[in-house]
This record gives C-alpha cells, sequence and structure tokens, in this order.
C-alpha cells in the first residue's frame, strides 16, 4: 500500500466514524442477539501504532471498533461511548514490518486487555518478592518516590540504578534526562537479547554506533553464523521479510542460504544447509574460512584488510581452527569458495547465544565481510543509520545492582534474568527502595516497594528508532484509545516526582524526538498519521572502512567439571516468549513450537545418542543439574540436537507474571553458572555444562499440537 491510498483509508474511516449516529436500529437488536458486554456496534478505525514485543520497533496498524451502547445504572440507561481495539497488523509504510507482525505483535492485544494488569499505584505490604500489595493514591505514591529519592539524591547520587529496554526512543531518553537531573548514573538495560556484543563489534571495527544492517534480500548467498535472525535476534520481522525475497522475490534468482549454529534453530531449519557447529566455535570457524580466502587468494577486497589483522589471519593454525568446529574441512573448503565465487555473498554473524568469545565471532564476521567486498553495497552490510542519541547499555548487572540503594525498573527483570544463586535477590532485599513502572508484577516487581504502572504502549505516545532499517526511521504512535486503568504514562510520573522534588526535568515528547529529522514540507500531524519518519540517508564512504584491528580467537569457557557434567547447556530466545516478556500471554503459550510441536511449557531438547545412554524418551521428566542449580523439564529428543549438547528455551519459569505464566515450566537462566563473555557485559548463556537424569516419576506433562515427528534427516552431522 502506498502513502496515498493509506492516507485514503485513515481519512475515509475516520469520516465515518465522526458521521455515525446513535438510535441505529442495530443499537437495538444486537444486544438481543449477543451478550451487551461483547458488542462493539459501531465504525472501525485502523490507527497507527509501535509495536513493544521485542527492540526490533516495528510500525503497526491497530483496529479499533468505535461506537456506543446503552448502559443502565441505577435504574437510568445512559448512552455510552466506547472502544475496542480487535486486531493488530504491520504498517505497510514501515519499512522495519512492511505490512507483516510476528506472532508476539499479534498478541500484543492480549497485553493490553491481560486481566493482571495492574489497575493503579499500589504500595508493597508484604515481604519483598512475595508480590503483596495495595492500592495506594498517586499523590501518596509520588509523595514517597520524591522523598526517598530526595535523600538519595543528597547522599550519593551514584547508588540510584534505573533499569530500562535499549531501545533509542522519546522513553528512553526522557530516563536518561530524569537520571542526569537526579545526577545518578546513566541507565543500564539486562534483557537476554540486549544485542550489545553486536553493537561493540560493530563500534570496534568500523566506529558504527548502533546495530548493521543485513541486506539480505539483495544478497545472492548467505552465510548465517551463531544469529538466528528467522527467530529471536534483532528483527525478526524485518529479517523474514528480507529471507522472502532472498529466497523468491526476485525473478529466477533463488539466493542460498547456509546456517552455522549448535542447535537446530528457526533460521537453520529454513537454510538450505546447516553446519551443526560445537557450541562456541563461531570465531574459529570464521577466521578459518577467513583464512581460506586468503590462501586460496580468493579475497576480493584484501587492500581493505587491516595488515595487522591479516597477520592475524595468517598465524592461525588452520587445522586447530577447522577440527574446533567440528565440521568437516570439505565442507568448509566449499562454503569459503561458494562465498568468494557468488556475485553478492553476506555473512551475518550474531550472539543469538552468547558465549564468552561472542564478541570475538561477530568482529571477524565484520572482517570476512570486508574481505567479500560487499560493505555497503547491495546485498551487503551497511552501517546502523545514525540515531539521535545511544540507548542505555548493558553490563554486569546484579555488580550494579549491589552498589545500588535505590532501584528504578521499567519493565526489565533482573530476578528472572540473572538467577545466579542468590546474588540479585540478595542486592534486592537490602535495597532503600524498588519502584516498578511497569504494567504487570514480574518476578522482580513482586519486590518492589511501589508500583506506578505506565499505560500500554497502545494506550501511549511513542516514539521509538527501530533496531535496524533501511532508512532513517522513527516509528510514532499517538494515543488513540483511552488508558483502561489509573495508569500513567512513565514520562509524566517522572515529571511529577521531579516537581515534588524541585528539580528541574522536562521529558522528551515525541513531537520534540522527532523535531530534529523533519524535512521541509513535512509536519508532526503527517508524521503522526502515518505511523513514523522515514527518510532515505546517505552513507558515507568514509564510514565503510575498518578504523581498527582487533582480530583475537580464544576458545570458549565452560564451567563445570566434564566428568561431572559432560553435557553442554544452550538456554535460547524462543518465538514464542523471547526474553521471557511473552510468557504471560496465552495466544503465545498455545502457539505450537516450530522444532518440538510442544505447546504451554517448551521441553528440554536432547539428541538421539544422549537419550538413549540415559533411557530418556520424549515426555519423560528428567532433572538437569549444573554446579549452581538444578530444574526439572519434560524432554524431547531431538532428531537434530547436536550430541552432548542439550537445550531449553528461555521464558518459563516465573515465581511472579500473571496467571498464565506464574509458577509455569522452569526458567533455564536459574542454573547457568555466573560466566560473563569477554567485555564483562553479558552473562555468557552457553557457558555451563550440566548432567541429566531420568526422573521415574511424571512431572509437568508435555503437550505437543502433533506428536508426530517430521520426516527427519538427513542432518548434516551424521
Ligand atoms: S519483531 Fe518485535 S517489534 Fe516486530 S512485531 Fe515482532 S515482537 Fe513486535
Amino acid at each position: 500500500m502506498d502513502r496515498r491510498n493509506f492516507f485514503k483509508i485513515v481519512s475515509t474511516v475516520s469520516a465515518g466514524v465522526a458521521t455515525s449516529s446513535c438510535g441505529k436500529k442495530s443499537d437495538a437488536l444486537i444486544p438481543l442477539l449477543v451478550p451487551d458486554h461483547e458488542i462493539v456496534p459501531g465504525e472501525e478505525h485502523w490507527s497507527p501504532s509501535v509495536c513493544s514485543g521485542c527492540g526490533a520497533g516495528c510500525g503497526v496498524i491497530v483496529r479499533v471498533m468505535e461506537g456506543q451502547r446503552t448502559i443502565e445504572r441505577n435504574g437510568e440507561k445512559f448512552r455510552e461511548q466506547i472502544a475496542c481495539v480487535k486486531k493488530i497488523e504491520g504498517n505497510p509504510l514501515d519499512p522495519v514490518s512492511g505490512g507483516r507482525l510476528c506472532a508476539r505483535g499479534q498478541a500484543a492485544l492480549q497485553s493490553l486487555y491481560n486481566p493482571d494488569r495492574v489497575r493503579g499505584p499500589m504500595r508493597r505490604m508484604a515481604a519483598r518478592g512475595n508480590a503483596g500489595f495495595a492500592e495506594i493514591s498517586w499523590d501518596d505514591a509520588i509523595a514517597s518516590v520524591a522523598e526517598k529519592l530526595g535523600k538519595a539524591r543528597a547522599s550519593d547520587p551514584k547508588k540510584i540504578l534505573f533499569l530500562t529496554a535499549s531501545q533509542v526512543s522519546a522513553r528512553t531518553l526522557s530516563i536518561q534526562r530524569f537520571v542526569e537531573s537526579l545526577g545518578a548514573p546513566p541507565p543500564l538495560t539486562c534483557s537476554a537479547s540486549g544485542l550489545e556484543t553486536e553493537r561493540r563489534a560493530a563500534d570496534s571495527v568500523f566506529g558504527w554506533k548502533g546495530l548493521p544492517r543485513y541486506d539480505l534480500g539483495e544478497a545472492r548467498y548467505a552465510l548465517g553464523v551463531g544469529a538466528d535472525f528467522l527467530g529471536g535476534w534483532a528483527s525478526p520481522v524485518y529479517y523474514a521479510r528480507q529471507f522472502g525475497r532472498f529466497r523468491q522475490g526476485r525473478p529466477g534468482i533463488r539466493g542460498k542460504l547456509v546456517q552455522c549454529e549448535s542447535r537446530m534453530s528457526l533460521t537453520a531449519s529454513s537454510a538450505d544447509e546447516w553446519l551443526p557447529l560445537r557450541p562456541g566455535s563461531e570465531p574459529h570457524l570464521l577466521i578459518a574460512l577467513a583464512r581460506l580466502l586468503l590462501n586460496e587468494k580468493l579475497s576480493r577486497n584484501a587492500e581493505e584488510l587491516p595488515p595487522d589483522v591479516e597477520e592475524a589471519m595468517l598465524s592461525a593454525n588452520l587445522a586447530d581452527l577447522i577440527s574446533t568446529t567440528g565440521i568437516e574441512e570439505k565442507r568448509l573448503r566449499r562454503v569459503a569458495r561458494e562465498l568468494a565465487e557468488s556475485e553478492a555473498p553476506l555473512v551475518i554473524s550474531g550472539a543469538s547465544v552468547l558465549h564468552t568469545n561472542s564478541l570475538q565471532a561477530v568482529i571477524a564476521a565484520h572482517y570476512l565481510n570486508v574481505m567479500l567486498g560487499n560493505v555497503g553495497k547491495a546485498g551487503g552490510m551497511f552501517p546502523p543509520i545514525p540515531a539521535p542519541a545511544d540507548g542505555p547499555q548493558s553490563a554486569n548487572i546484579p555488580l550494579a545492582l549491589k552498589g545500588a540503594d535505590i532501584l528504578l525498573l521499567d519493565s526489565e527483570n533482573p530476578v528472572y534474568a540473572f538467577s545466579l544463586g542468590s546474588a540479585v535477590t540478595e542486592a534486592l532485599t537490602h535495597m532503600e527502595m524498588i519502584v516498578s513502572f511497569g504494567p504487570f508484577i514480574d518476578d522482580t516487581a513482586a519486590y518492589a516497594d511501589l508500583i506506578l504502572p505506565d499505560h500500554h504502549l497502545l494506550e501511549s505516545r511513542a516514539a521509538v528508532v527501530p533496531a535496524v532499517s533501511p532508512k532513517r526511521s522513527v516509528a510514532v504512535s499517538k494515543q488513540f484509545i483511552r488508558p483502561l486503568y489509573n495508569t500513567r504514562a512513565i514520562e509524566q510520573t517522572l515529571g511529577d516526582t521531579a516537581h515534588k522534588m524541585n528539580i528541574a526535568f522536562e521529558p522528551v515528547t515525541p513531537e520534540a524526538f522527532v523535531k530534529p529529522f523533519l524535512p521541509a514540507g513535512e509536519n508532526w500531524d503527517d508524521v503522526v498519521r502515518q505511523g513514523g519518519l522515514w527518510l532515505d540517508a546517505e552513507l558515507g564512504s568514509s564510514a565503510l572502512k575498518p578504523v581498527d584491528a582487533k582480530l583475537a580467537w580464544s576458545d570458549p569457557v565452560f564451567e563445570g567439571a566434564p566428568e561431572q557434567y559432560p553435557l553442554l547447556f544452550q538456554p535460547y530466545l524462543s518465538l514464542q516468549y523471547h526474553d521471557g516478556r511473552g510468557a504471560n500471554l496465552p495466544w503465545m503459550q498455545e502457539l505450537p513450537d516450530p522444532t518440538s510441536s510442544s505447546m504451554w511449557n517448551l521441553p528440554l531438547e536432547l539428541d538421539p545418542q544422549t537419550a538413549a545412554r540415559l533411557e530418556v524418551t520424549t515426555g519423560d521428566s528428567v532433572r538437569v543439574e549444573s554446579a549452581h542449580g538444578s530444574l526439572e523439564a519434560s524432554a524431547y529428543v531431538h532428531p537434530a540436537a547436536l550430541p552432548g549438547v542439550v537445550s531449553l528455551a528461555i521464558g518459563e519459569g516465573h515465581t511472579h507474571f500473571g496467571r498464565y505464566a506464574s509458577g509455569r515450566g522452569v526458567n533455564p537462566l536459574s542454573i547457568l553458572a555466573p560466566v560473563w563473555d569477554i567485555s564483562g557485559t553479558g552473562l555468557a548463556l552457553g557457558a555451563t555444562r550440566v548432567r541429566i537424569r531420568r526422573l521415574d516419576r511424571k512431572g509437568e506433562e508435555l503437550i505437543q499440537f502433533s506428536p508426530r515427528d517430521r520426516e527427519q534427516g538427513p542432518w548434516g552431522y551424521r
């Protein structure tokens, strides 16, 4: 749909709403057929908004039914104006979503109408962690926060910690301004999907700020390494659209995808070829490929490679690198040749499962793209479009919590993300004050002293810079339905608190956020009506060359004695639950897993050889033990799981997260070793060794949509 038609639809429908009148026959007849509370007789209109299901920042359009109904109160009849959000789709004008959405985006409806939303400000009435709260007025809540923040500011503002999403948005900028006005450190982020490694690698090699964009749709041959870009990585809808074009969108051209991962992810199962890589050997694989290109004189752009990097590649022991990956040499040689011979080769690398050395892998992949000569070219890798500010960064959050007295939480959930022994909960127990602004009580909000609930994003104004976009983009949302409950926008709550504290603070409005980018002839109303601002971006040629030469590789660290804990454990981001925030939505619980077809609880995937040795079959209950904890899960014997590697989706196992998620399943992050990646900012999700034993009693039942496996093999490693 083009811009003109989009405007036409919006204005036609709006006119319909404006001229609808009460007293229609339908108003009287429909209630006889359908219960009063279920009908919305009236007109539909579509309003643009932004999805908050992950950090991708997809632009959406929301179908709202508006109308009137008759209600009876104290014996009197009233006409009441009502609106109901019925459906969410991708915004066809948005260059990220392009009119498409993923399942979590569709399910945002269920977070708006979720029965467990916090309906107004609340104060803690029970011990921390027990989620016992009672209602309180907004005035009392703001006064309490202002008083404690005032004391903390006077004594040591460095002990105030704000956790929020890693996105760049009007909201995160407002939070940055607020903590600045307190003299507190910049806000931090703690999600397992924060993509800090990918940002650091781009900065390290090219000096880029943000995530590179991979032009998969124009590539002819793509090598994916460690990045499940059709699953939970970076911007799933954008890359799914790109993948569609790569495969079928160009007449006569079909791109070939070779995916290297140590789990058969959604991307690996969609690839032409899957190279089952030993966990943590991504840097070794990429440097081996680079070395093969150099050996065979297949690098088409070797002059751009910094001499130190080339020297490091040439100093590598090729045989050692290849044997570390577990991939046959002849396969790797073929992939190197295919990459070199392709008209438009591309390497997409990321850290879907973070290892201690993932940063080295993504850096190596960038140098490989330089050698292939694709940086800034159609079908290659592009620099991020400059954003108006940097987003919040990841850090060692348990350490940061230990040093804080006041914790302000914007829907981040460190108790779930860092169940490392009792370090996080202990730090929370000793906090002076914890305030949660989230719309739900999750594992960490259960420790809060005060909950000052934000509106749902569909009830809010917002301006969000997408994680990746082919254009200079800001997705925008206006408030088009009245908030359902006694909630307040976080920007207003922060403003009210600052006012009470007598400190100068001005939140960043979406309009102010977008204004510096508005070109002549465009105005804010147009931006709001179309749901965003999208401008062509110029590429500076200097930004396309490496600015530094830091190529290194090291073996991954795995914690736990191999004799005691012989298996490697991989928690992964699933399509359904992402970093855990989708688990309270019944549609996501009900969505059959693409691998095991299980619902309402994802199983532990293990390979047939290990399963046979342990006498485990699909549906058995097993105990998974690391040196740091244990959990019980249903087993799924996955024909394509790597021998000796077991995987479990992140998302379930919340102590608190509403009726659909609390107490359901297990949290794989709860048994991880406290091992950090080489940058010291990310918990290495793949660094824990475990052992498994079958339990004789039945645990939670494995519910499968279709218990029959799909046709098997060939899976590549046999
Ligand atoms: S990719 Fe993320 S932002 Fe886009 S629709 Fe899915 S959950 Fe929403």
